[in-house]
């Protein structure tokens, strides 16, 4: 019976102690996404890590240490200051290899004209919501064929679309697939448009990211971002043979003033859409743009 006392000792023991790492991993200034991102980090036990901050966004301010059972972050920059502990629960086989291209202490220059893709872009396959998503709005073809740069951003929870130019990312625009926030965010402050392209010299104008891949197979998708013709897609658009205007319905006098626009410089006609191209089958939109390029 002498050992009773040291039994209830080391079972309240271990249980002092769960409670001491539940206190030290619910860390009061990270975000909940933050353990599982810093678990999903390619970092060597014993490693450490330096990159732009995945939360204040500063540059090269977050740092994260594995001591070899767990790994601690935490951001240098004074109005941040975000730390914490995943805990020894880690478990290494979730560990990917989605960040292997990112050096520690190798930080991407800035310049005006890039845009600088944030380490909480994933890939699309890391969250089977986002691919599904993608799958829905009939983007997912032109993905997987390359014709569009398609991520999950980790932080915000949407499925993003880079915005490229010349080959180099100009910018990203994200779609909320969590219901947070607004509908479609713009990462970025350039102007120029989100192209989807399969290199026909035929682009067809839509208004939003998803839609423009859609229609990718057969022409070259070209996405405003919204219903307003800014002058950077202008200057894009005449590269062009052929433009077709295809707006929602509700949109359709803006579309009409873009085309009396657009055909200054190349030869433009309106597109008219009784439904959004995103709700249609693979047939029905491909058959909409067919009546129209053959014609
Ligand atoms: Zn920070």
């Amino acid at each position: 019976m002498g050992n009773i006392p040291c039994q209830w000792l080391s079972t309240n023991k271990i249980q002092l102690t769960r409670l001491v790492i539940q206190i030290t991993t619910a860390d009061m200034k990270s975000p909940n996404w933050l353990k599982g991102y810093i678990e999903s980090l390619d970092i060597q036990p014993m490693g450490r890590y330096r990159s732009d901050c995945p939360v204040c966004g500063k540059p090269n301010t977050f740092s994260v240490t594995d001591d070899g059972l767990q790994r601690l972050w935490y951001c240098f920059h004074a109005d941040c200051n975000v730390s914490g502990r995943t805990g020894v629960t880690l478990s290494r086989q979730h560990a990917s290899r989605v960040f292997s291209g990112l050096q520690a202490d190798t930080p991407v220059p800035r310049t005006s004209n890039t845009y600088e893709v944030p380490n909480t872009f994933v890939s699309l396959s890391r969250n089977l919501d986002a691919e599904l998503y993608v799958r829905s709005v009939h983007a997912y073809d032109a993905y997987i064929a390359g014709r569009a740069d398609i991520r999950y951003d980790f932080r915000t929870g949407r499925v993003v679309y880079l915005v490229k130019h010349e080959g180099k990312v100009v910018d990203a625009v994200g779609r909320s697939i969590n219901g947070k926030g607004a509908k479609w965010y713009r990462y970025g402050n350039s102007t120029c448009p989100f192209i989807s392209s399969n290199g026909k010299r035929v682009a067809c104008v839509v208004e939003d990211a998803a839609s423009a891949c859609s229609i990718s197979n057969l022409v070259t998708g070209v996405a405003l971002l919204g219903t307003n013709l800014l002058d950077g897609h202008n200057e894009y658009l005449s590269n062009y043979q052929k433009i077709f205007v295809a707006l929602d319905k509700d949109a359709t006098d803006k579309a009409l003033d873009m085309v009396k626009i657009l055909c200054r410089k190349v030869p433009t006609r309106l597109m008219v859409l009784d439904r959004d191209l995103k709700n249609m089958t693979n047939e029905e939109r491909d058959e909409l743009i067919r009546s129209h390029i053959d014609r």
